[in-house]
């Protein structure tokens, strides 16, 4: 993994803090002391650590916990937000709609280019996309064959003209070529400059030029912090500019070359994380972080439930929380968690719940759940939106409609009970996209 270092010490920071038994000052702290060194031993700027650290320490002493979530829990959240933000806000690379979408790549002599828009040219044509390649690289020897190569590999369009002498004009022919046959042109420039001035000289003139939609500059991660420079520079020489760290595997510096470059404000869109044509990732801030503490996938986690849950769900929960919680509910909410997977899925993806199931608790929790969905099919409209009504005469007749037994239908009433309880108990307030999601996973851990 990407980072490696770095995640083992940030994700030992966070552990710490979650595992202390009081939030206090010592703790804190602490907390911030692990960061710190953690982060400078990834070469991330002084400057940008101190920053974290002040702004970490102010918002854990100022920032109240939402109701519903713990002080540690929400400390562990601010922890993570202040982490992703050291990446940079996220951004996305998206193909324009009619008409190809032509993509300028400069970067200095081994920096990575050819091999990335090789890599990028692979990514979005195994999406679907026709993808071309010019190689405007007159300086190198064998950048024409090397790129050719690796469009062959790639299985992309080539163009390039062994023959020709100026870069700006290969690029303009080139785009000309492919421009009716694709939906990406990735055009690789020479990068014969050793510093950044000469590198941007050449990148202007060939952007006036070739008018690329997108100009993304090649950025060595194994420079860590001095990588800084670079993103600075090109920032400043066109706004429309985003950037690909490569290199990130093997290196104990990423972070810095991440950081150093998120700093400038130029987004960073991908990142390198080998030599292959399938080591490219594209970059997400929250996402890259949240994997590197290992708390699962926080924002994917977070979309997904309200994708699942929908507006519907999220009317039911509110209303559950006032106390309303019916079986209908309960069971659109297992509705929502099956779509969402299987339920280790759904917990590994729940961060800093204290939520740790055994395989063994999983396949209980799982099979529970299928039952108690097949329970409540067999209940009646009525039944489902109030369950006060169930006597004795109902369960039976629910327990040999559904094939289950009157004990089963008992126990799903009462699991219904102990939900309604704690949600009443919640109270207003109580964060309605995790609530009774999060409760209901660790009601299953509990009630096997
Ligand atoms: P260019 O001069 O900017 O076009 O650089 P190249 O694409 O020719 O790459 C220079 C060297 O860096 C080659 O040996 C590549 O295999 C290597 N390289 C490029 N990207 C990565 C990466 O993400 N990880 C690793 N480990 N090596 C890379
Ligand atoms: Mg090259």
């Amino acid at each position: 993994m990407v980072l490696e270092g770095l995640g083992r010490a940030l994700h030992g920071a966070i552990q710490k803090l979650a595992r202390a038994p009081h939030l206090d000052e010592q703790v804190v702290k602490e907390l911030v002391r692990d960061l710190q060194r953690a982060l400078l031993q990834a070469d991330v700027n002084v400057q940008l650590v101190l920053d974290l650290s002040r702004r970490l320490e102010e918002r854990l002493r100022k920032e109240a916990p939402p109701p519903g979530m713990s002080r540690r829990e929400h400390a562990v959240k601010l922890v993570y937000e202040e982490l992703s933000g050291l990446l940079g806000k996220p951004s996305s690379f998206e193909l324009k709609r009619g008409g190809p979408t032509v993509v300028l790549m400069v970067g200095l002599q081994g920096s990575g280019k050819t091999t990335s828009v090789a890599k990028l040219a692979y990514h979005f044509r195994k999406r679907g996309y026709r993808v071309g390649v010019v190689c405007a690289d007159t300086f190198r020897a064998g950048a024409y064959e090397q790129l050719l190569q690796l469009a062959r590999k790639a299985g992309v369009e080539f163009w390039g003209d062994p023959q020709g002498r100026d870069p700006v004009e290969l690029a303009r022919r080139g785009v000309e070529e492919l421009r009716g046959r694709c939906d990406l042109i990735l055009v690789d420039s020479a990068g014969r400059h050793k510093e950044e001035r000469g590198l941007m000289e050449e990148m202007k003139r060939m952007a006036e030029e070739i008018r690329p939609d997108e100009v993304m500059l090649v950025v060595d991660g194994t420079l860590g912090q001095q990588a800084r420079e670079q993103a600075e520079a090109f920032r400043r020489a066109t706004p429309v500019g985003s950037i690909l760290v490569t290199k990130l595997d093997g290196t104990a510096k990423g972070g810095g070359a991440l950081s150093a470059v998120a700093s400038t404000g130029a987004p960073i869109k991908f990142i390198g994380t080998g030599e292959h044509l399938e080591d490219l990732e594209p970059f997400s801030p929250p996402r890259f972080m949240a994997r590197l503490l290992g708390m699962g996938d926080l924002e994917t986690f977070l979309r997904k439930v309200e994708e699942s849950l929908g507006k519907k769900g999220e009317e039911a929960a509110r209303e559950a929380l006032k106390g309303k919680l019916t079986l209908r509910t309960v069971y659109e909410q297992l509705e929502a968690i099956s779509r969402m997977g299987p339920l280790r899925k759904v917990a590994s993806l729940l961060p800093g719940l204290g939520v740790t199931l055994s395989e063994e608790q999983m396949r209980v929790g799982e099979e529970k759940l299928k039952r108690f969905k097949v329970i409540m099919q067999s209940m009646t409209p009525e039944e489902l939106d109030n369950p006060e009504i169930l006597n004795a005469s109902r369960i039976r007749r629910i327990a040999r409609g559904s094939g289950t037994s009157e004990a089963e239908v008992r126990e799903l009433l009462k699991q219904y009970e102990l939900m309604k309880r704690m949600l009443t108990a919640l109270g207003k307030g109580r964060m309605v996209r995790t609530g009774p999601l999060a409760k209901l996973v660790k009601e299953l851990e509990k009630g096997r």
